[in-house]
């Protein structure tokens, strides 16, 4: 085992593994279920975090990373893990000033442990932090006049031009590809990544929103023009971002035995649930190869 080796770099495991997995309710159907298991990428950087932020890390040559999350947020964990392996500063402006001086909650204290500088922010300021003026005031309050400044959830045009692999690492593998989004920006650039023939279907997991304007808008900025055949179902946000109610706990917890493999609930398993749910109703012909996108793992592991 490898129990003793310090990951000491950001080296990828690439592409992901591809797994077909046997499932009654897909093959009632007629139809195949593989798993793009992005959540192998890397053991700290997981999945499309790796995607997203390796790009930037170059672009950032070496100053001070700034980024924004929520408390309990991968992208904030991703970049922390960076900083640390890569010796770069990091500073995470967290939303909610109401934490500051609490005890830091298990993903906020993994960030603090891998050595980011967290800034608490009240959430007005948060809501704002796009606009220049605002933007300017945060990073000065932080300390962090110089940071390079890579936006919530990572999704900026690097971020997007990165996970064009993703969709290039299953032309020819599957027909229709299925994600969770948040930001929308890994759908943004799979789907540019895609062949001709092969469709993305994207499961945002907040409720109401923009989101198709905005992956739309991540698509012009990174390629000049909307890219592939993309759509998104936004049936299965099951209340909004974090919620997990218990029929989705048991329906993840089921797939884990089912297929051995770990579900991180906020992301993976919306998007796992819509697709049984979409098989069910028949949106699927015969023969259809389906690969499901295991965009991250849960935390803790
Ligand atoms: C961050 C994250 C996403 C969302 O990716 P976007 O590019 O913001 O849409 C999906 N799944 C997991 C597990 C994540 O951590």
């Amino acid at each position: 085992m490898f129990d003793n080796d310090r990951v000491t770099d950001l080296r990828p495991r690439l592409p992901s593994p591809l797994q077909e997995v046997a499932d009654d309710r897909f093959a009632r159907h007629g139809v195949r279920l593989l798993l793009k298991r992005d959540d192998l990428i890397h053991p700290e950087l997981i999945g499309n975090k790796w995607r997203k932020l390796s790009p930037n890390l170059e672009r950032a040559a070496g100053r001070t990373l700034l980024t924004f999350g929520g408390a309990y947020s991968n992208h904030l964990r991703a970049t922390a893990a960076a900083g640390r392996l890569l010796g770069l500063p990091t500073v995470g402006v967290v939303r909610g000033d109401e934490l500051a001086g609490r005890p830091l909650n298990p993903s906020l204290a993994r960030c603090a442990a891998d050595g980011m500088r967290l800034h608490f922010t009240d959430r007005a300021t948060y809501r704002r932090k796009a606009e220049p003026d605002t933007l300017a005031t945060v990073l000065r309050t932080a300390g962090a006049e110089d940071a390079y400044v890579v936006p919530e959830g990572g999704s900026n045009t690097l971020a997007v031009r990165g996970c064009r692999a993703l969709g290039e690492e299953l032309r020819g593998r599957a027909d229709v590809v299925v994600l969770a989004c948040g930001t929308g920006g890994t759908l943004a650039g799979l789907a540019a990544g895609l062949a001709p023939e092969q469709r993305a279907v994207g499961i945002p997991v907040l409720k109401g929103g923009f989101l198709g304007e905005e992956i739309q808008a991540l698509q012009q900025q990174a390629f000049g023009a909307r890219r592939g055949a993309w759509r998104l179902d936004d049936r299965f946000h099951f209340g909004g971002y974090a919620r997990v109610p218990a029929e989705l706990d048991s329906f993840a917890a089921d797939f884990e035995r089912r297929h051995g493999i770990p579900v991180e609930r906020l992301y993976v398993a919306k998007s796992l649930y819509a697709l049984v749910a979409l098989v069910e109703e028949g949106a699927f012909p015969r023969g259809t190869r389906l690969a499901a996108v295991v965009t991250g793992a849960p935390f803790p592991a």
